[in-house]
């Protein structure tokens, strides 16, 4: 895959999140007053005055088990080893035990070995407990499509006040998830995800949409949320061209979130290409 710089989404800027001198602290509010505004949106991107999401208590899961995948699906982590995901050119350095998989800090971004276009994905992960600092610094962490383009954002947003489109569920700097769906840290959550990759002309231009919907605990958190451009971080998304099929990645923001179940379907595309 074509390498870049990465957008500053990633571990590098949750201390600025934390510490940047413009946050707008307002009793607990956090996010900014003094980034662009999103293209059609009253909204700024990170915005510290756009309402947060509405809290809905996900439905209780019969069982602590992991979903079983379907049958056509490719099982990126069966719980036994991380033999599908490299470390930038190498093995994969995080940890895995007891059927999971947990970031290791400062190790950097898993990327897949294999790449995929147009798809559905599932994974189940849980925030770490004790719970440790607030706000983008608790349990953040992120599934990214397009190689570490899209960020589909994981963050412990149980009772943790942070800016609407960093929650959990958030296609992150441009769609806050419809409501907050999370459950509290330790217990394990589901994100199921339906990807359709954006299609750039060979000058760059975007000529067909790429879109994510997304369920967090069988909640809908994004409908066909049209993708505007990748996640960056404190600026207006910016597309980055790519070929349909890339690797999925998870992001290491220096939080020991855990991993468990994930698979995915590639899916054909909507219309003949
Ligand atoms: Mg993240």
């Amino acid at each position: 895959m074509r390498r870049r710089a990465l957008p500053l989404t990633t571990a590098a800027v949750c201390g600025l999140a934390l510490a940047g001198a413009s946050l707008a602290w307002k009793g607990q509010q956090s996010g900014f007053t003094d980034t662009p505004l999103l293209p059609g949106s009253k909204w700024r991107v990170h915005d510290a005055n756009r309402p947060i999401p509405e809290v809905v208590t996900p439905g209780a899961l019969p069982t602590n088990d992991p979903v079983s995948a379907p049958s056509d699906a490719i099982v990126l982590f069966d719980g036994k080893d991380l033999s599908k995901w490299k470390s930038g050119e190498g093995p994969a350095k995080w940890t895995v035990k007891d059927g999971y998989f947990e970031v290791a800090p400062g190790t950097g971004q898993l990327f897949t070995k294999d790449s995929f276009g147009d798809c559905q994905v599932h994974f189940e992960f849980a925030s770490p407990l004790p719970v440790q600092s607030a706000d983008q610094g608790r349990g953040n962490s992120g599934l990214f499509f397009g190689g570490d383009r899209y960020e589909v954002q994981v963050l412990d947003t149980y009772k943790n006040r942070t800016y609407a489109d960093g929650h959990a569920g958030a296609i992150y700097g441009q769609s806050p998830p419809m409501v907050n769906a999370s459950r509290a840290p330790g217990e394990w959550q589901q994100y199921d995800v339906v990807y359709r990759a954006p299609r750039f002309d060979a000058a760059g231009k975007v000529v067909k949409e790429g879109s994510f919907t997304v369920f967090h605990n069988g909640v809908l958190v994004q409908d066909h949320h049209v993708i505007i451009g990748s996640t960056l971080y404190r600026s207006v998304p910016k597309f980055f061209p790519h070929p349909p099929e890339m690797p999925l990645s998870l992001q290491d923001h220096g939080n020991k979130v855990r991993f468990r179940n994930i698979w995915v379907r590639p899916l054909p595309p909507k219309v003949a290409e």
